[in-house]
């Protein structure tokens, strides 16, 4: 995390000693040397914590070191030994706050107490819990609707604080519960339920050991679920073929020298990963999945037992595959066909094939179509239901999947409403919610006023970045649940709480004794998180606590006995039980050595979907924006950034020191344009709607990517994006997929 600021080509693997050193930097700079250590021992193991970082799954049996570099980061930015007091606050107005950039607010450490905003003076200032509460509930019983109130949940929510978040919710009246999965994998969730009767990847960790191929889509493992990089190492070493698309290079899916490999750390070896490293254009995915079909039905190389017994909808399918011209395929991938032909040749030659995604998917205009198509693939070739194949829909947040699951959700299904409603004796309501776009709409639109966030960075995690700051500040009440301060607690509404909570790493003291919550991985092992570190602060709270006293105070009428509830976490998880399906019995199974798998019924090869099968999505191609001086812009994470908090300044694999306003560019633009590496550009986007958007001074960074299309950080670039620039169908904002053009910026 140096101070330099320099653009250096990175020739070295990903992982290896430079992963120590980042990882030693980390635990330094948070001055947590001794104590970070001591905790990152229990990270991901049996009766340890799970990180904070990512969804990725752990490894059962269990190594010692089961964390990652950014692991390291997310633990010792939490376990900091760094306060934010009220002193702190004293010091500093919010006007002057907000001037700081995100790297400063998240280095200023631990929330210690509440804090609520005095406008007379800009600042926070120190509020009892009680007050807390009591101020939050007088907002909420003084709307004229429980819809003029919203809901946001983060994915790092536990299971047992998003069951009664959800619950609270809806005994209050709403359900206005979007969450981050609106912005990352809700495109997975509509595409896959169609489809296959399930939102969920069907694929667990044991698969990666059976597969024949891997397939890897618009997803940066190297950087945001680096544990991966481990499974595909041991995949490659026993020669499974790794084939990848991406239209940035990504030292994370080339080669990697394990940390924990002596061999390789003190021979200056390493594994080469994707065998085969493919760099389509941006929003290219769905014409080379189209294409990858078409190899393979014209070759005959499909499962026709598996089509014929388990999937509807083929014919159509063919039909409408077999009619996509090569040059159509070429033209709106940006790949050639031989490169094409080749990749699925690699599919067919292999009997058992995971197919993984991330971002780089979900967050484009047609990402429903694009994750159909992907499907498609596999069920051509029966890659579902049997050892080493699936689909692998890899999540962000470390339980947003799980937060899903307790009832997360603004389109609650009627089953879950019923039961709910039955199990704790209240008629649930049942119009639909606002998800985040409508969110933010409903903000603006003032017919909602008060924001209720829990956990995450709203403001600077979602598009549209001035729109949705305006939203924010016209409500009359903004509270955000927290462990670090950020930019959501800086754009607030007239009046605005900060409720400060207990960290992962945290032991969560109630009165039957210390607690464990659990959380569901991105591969739906559910299992316990018990932290082992004292709090932060002596006036912190837990999520489930939290909740429970807020809705105590705002539904004096409640039967629910919330109190009671969060006295043994265990009683959560009892009413969990008879509501939600996959979880009987869950207090003894979850205690079972690394928790259990929620059942996935795709893997017994039956598809819950309104046909009883799997189906068989054609879907057209786009056409590609021919205007030469228009380039695609796909919003990124550095390797120093875990989706909003961005830990430092550097972004190690792609040869990024000290900077966060740079747009990588292909050579062929640069010359094209007539701009040279290292000059500072303007961004302005070409909506159709005429509407312009522009960031400012942005340097030129030579990559490694295809011509037309360019990639820079969010959220300083998520101001670009219009709130209706969207997934269809999903409506995840389509972050990936951006019109642009450039322009030298005005000297400084
Ligand atoms: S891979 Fe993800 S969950 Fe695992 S240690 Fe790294 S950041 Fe944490």
């Amino acid at each position: 995390m140096s101070e330099k600021k320099s653009i250096e080509l990175y020739v070295k693997p990903a992982g290896g000693w430079d992963a120590l050193r980042s990882s030693w930097q980390a635990l330094r700079e948070q001055q947590v040397v001794m104590k970070g250590a001591g905790t990152l021992l229990r990270a991901n193991q049996p009766h340890g914590f799970d990180c904070p970082g990512c969804a990725w799954p752990d490894r059962n049996p269990h190594s010692t070191f089961e964390f990652c570099e950014n692991g390291v980061k997310a633990v010792a930015n939490e376990a900091t030994s760094k306060r934010v007091t009220r002193g702190f606050f004293e010091q500093h107005t919010v006007a002057w706050l907000d001037e700081q950039d995100d790297r400063f607010l998240e280095a200023q450490g631990r929330l210690t107490e509440p804090v609520a905003y005095d406008a007379t003076s800009d600042r926070y200032r120190p509020i009892g819990w009680s007050e807390a509460f009591a101020t939050i509930a007088r907002a909420l019983n003084a709307l004229a609707s429980p819809d003029e109130a919203i809901f946001y949940t983060s994915g790092r929510t536990s299971n047992e604080a998003a069951f009664l978040y959800q619950l609270f919710v809806r005994e209050y009246g709403t359900n206005n519960l979007p969450d981050c999965s609106n912005m990352c994998h809700e495109a997975s969730g509509v595409a896959l339920t169609e489809q296959l009767g399930s939102g969920k990847g069907s694929v667990t960790l044991a698969d990666f050991e059976h597969a024949q191929a891997i397939f890897i889509f618009g997803q940066n493992p190297g950087t945001n679920h680096p544990r991966m990089l481990g499974e595909l190492r041991t995949a490659a070493k026993r020669g499974c073929r790794i084939v990848a698309f991406n239209p940035l290079r990504e030292r994370g899916l080339e080669r990697f020298a394990n940390p924990q490999s002596p061999t390789e750390m003190l021979a200056g070896g390493s594994t080469q990963l994707a065998s085969e490293y493919y760099q389509p254009r941006i929003g290219g995915d769905l014409a080379v999945a189209t294409a990858l079909c078409k190899v393979v039905i014209e070759s005959g190389a499909v499962d026709r037992d598996f089509i014929a017994s388990h999937t509807h909808g083929h014919d159509d399918f063919v039909r409408s595959v077999l009619a996509t011209s090569w040059d159509a395929l070429e033209r709106e991938s940006g790949l050639s066909r031989a490169d094409l032909e080749h990749a699925a040749r690699t599919y067919i030659d292999s009997d058992a094939t995971i197919v993984c995604w991330g971002m780089g998917i979900t967050q484009h205009p047609r990402s429903v179509a694009t994750i159909q198509m992907l499907a498609n693939l596999l069920l051509l070739r029966g890659n579902i239901g049997k050892p080493g194949a699936g689909p692998c829909p890899v999540r962000g947040h470390s339980n947003v999947q799980g937060d899903r699951t307790m009832g997360i959700y603004e389109q609650p299904s009627p089953a879950f409403l019923d039961r709910l409603g039955a199990v704790f004796d209240f008629a649930p309501p049942r119009a639909h919610g606002y998800d985040t776009v409508a969110a933010i709409e409903a903000m603006f639109e003032r017919r909602a006023k008060v924001f209720f966030a829990m956990g995450g960075n709203f403001a600077a995690a979602t598009p549209d970045t001035a729109r949705t700051h305006e939203a924010l500040r016209r409500c009359e009440l903004t509270v955000h649940v927290s462990t670090k301060l950020n930019r959501s607690h800086l754009v607030h509404g007239r009046d605005a709480l900060i409720l400060p909570c207990l960290g992962r790493t945290e032991i969560d003291l109630q009165a039957a004794g210390p607690q464990a919550v659990t959380v569901e991985d991105s591969m739906s092992m559910v299992h316990l998180s018990s932290g082992m570190n004292p709090p932060a602060s002596d006036r912190l709270m837990s999520e489930p606590a939290i909740v429970a006293h807020l809705a105590a105070a705002t539904l004096p009428g409640s039967r629910t006995p919330w109190p009671w509830l969060v006295e043994d976490y265990d009683r959560i998880r009892d009413r969990i039980a008879k509501v939600i399906d996959g979880f009987a019995d869950f207090n003894a199974r979850v205690r079972t050595d690394g928790g259990f798998h929620l059942h996935h019924p795709g893997r017994e090869r039956v598809f819950p979907t309104s046909s009883g099968k799997a189906g068989f999505y054609p879907h057209a191609l786009d056409e590609r924006d021919e205007r030469s001086d228009v380039l695609q812009l796909m919003t990124v994470r550095s390797h120093d950034q875990y989706n909003t908090t961005v830990y430092g300044l550097d972004d190690r694999y792609r040869g990024v020191h000290g900077l966060r306003r740079v747009v990588f560019i292909s050579r062929a633009d640069l010359e094209r344009l007539g701009l040279r590496d290292g000059e500072h550009v303007d961004i302005g986007t070409v909506w159709h709607d005429g509407s312009h958007r522009v960031v400012r001074d942005f340097r030129l960074v030579e990559y490694d990517i295809p011509a037309g299309c360019l990639a820079a950080y969010f959220p300083e670039t998520n101001p670009l994006v219009p709130l209706d620039h969207h997934a269809e169908r999903a409506r995840t904002p389509a972050s990936k997929s951006i019109p642009v053009r450039l322009h030298r910026s005005a000297p400084a």
